[in-house]
C-alpha cells in the first residue's frame, strides 16, 4: 500500500518511514503542505495520507480541507494537540481518523489498517444514487446536489459532516441507523472518539434544524429521522 507521509520533523519522518517500509508499505515522505498537494497528482497516487497538523507553510486543518476538495484519499491526522475540540476539528476538516502524538508504531499501523478496511476503493469516486437523491421528510428537504437543507422552506447552514449525517439518515426515514454505521459512512473510519464526535454532530444538528424530535435517539443503538 502506498502511503504519503507529511511530516516536517525530519527525524520522526525518517523513523516512521523506515518502520513502515520494513512492514511492507511504500512510503513517500514530504515536509510541507505544498509538497503534499503536489503528491496528490503522483502516478500512481497515494492510497492513504498521514498528515501532521503542525507544518511550516500551512495549518494542517486547512491543508486537510484542501486535499478533501481535490481528492477522496483517506487522511489520518497526526497531532500533538489531543484536545477533543482539536480531534473534532480534524474530523470536520474531512480527516478519516486522528492519531495523537506520541504514538506507538503498533497503533499507527492499526489505524492505517482500520482506515484501509473501511475504504471501499471501488466506489469512492462514485457516490451511491441514494446519497444523491433529494429527500423530503415532513418539513425537511435535503438536496445533496446543491448541498442545501431547508426546514419549512427556511435554509439551514450545516457543516460538511452535519450535512453528510443528515443526508444519510434522511435517505431511509424511520429506519434506525446504528452509530457505527453512521460513523463508518460519514467518517469512513471508526476511530477512537468516533461516538463522541457523532453525539456532538447530532446535538448541533438538532439545534440548527430547530424541529423537536426530527432526529430521534434509539437508545443504545443509534439514530433515525422520524417521519412525523
Ligand atoms: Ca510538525
Amino acid at each position: 500500500m502506498r502511503l504519503l507521509l507529511v511530516e516536517d520533523d525530519l527525524s520522526l519522518r525518517g523513523a516512521m518511514r523506515d518502520a513502515l517500509t520494513r512492514l511492507g508499505y511504500q512510503v513517500a515522505g514530504v515536509g510541507t503542505a505544498g509538497d503534499a498537494l503536489n503528491q496528490l497528482g503522483a502516478d500512481p497516487p497515494p492510497e492513504i495520507i498521514l498528515l501532521d497538523v503542525g507544518l511550516p507553510d500551512q495549518d494542517g486543518f486547512e491543508i486537510c480541507e484542501q486535499i478533501r476538495r481535490r481528492s477522496r484519499i483517506p487522511i489520518i491526522m497526526v497531532s500533538a494537540r489531543i484536545a477533543v475540540e482539536s480531534r473534532v476539528k480534524g474530523l470536520n476538516a474531512g480527516a478519516d481518523d486522528y492519531l495523537a502524538k506520541p504514538f506507538k508504531l503498533a497503533e499507527l499501523v492499526a489505524r492505517i489498517q482500520s482506515v484501509a478496511r473501511r475504504t471501499d476503493w471501488s466506489t469512492r469516486e462514485e457516490p451511491s444514487p441514494e446519497s444523491r437523491s433529494v429527500k423530503r421528510v415532513g418539513p425537511l428537504v435535503v438536496d445533496p446536489n446543491a448541498r442545501t437543507v431547508t426546514v419549512h422552506g427556511a435554509p439551514k447552514s450545516l457543516t460538511r459532516k452535519e450535512f453528510d449525517v443528515l443526508n444519510l439518515l434522511a435517505g431511509r426515514p424511520g429506519e434506525v441507523f446504528r452509530r457505527e454505521e453512521i460513523i463508518g459512512q460519514v467518517w469512513r473510519s471508526g476511530g477512537e472518539g468516533g461516538e463522541r464526535t457523532l453525539e456532538v454532530h447530532i446535538a448541533s444538528l438538532r439545534t440548527k434544524l430547530g424541529v423537536r424530535d426530527l432526529i430521534e435517539t434509539a437508545r443504545g443503538i443509534g439514530y433515525r429521522v422520524t417521519t412525523g
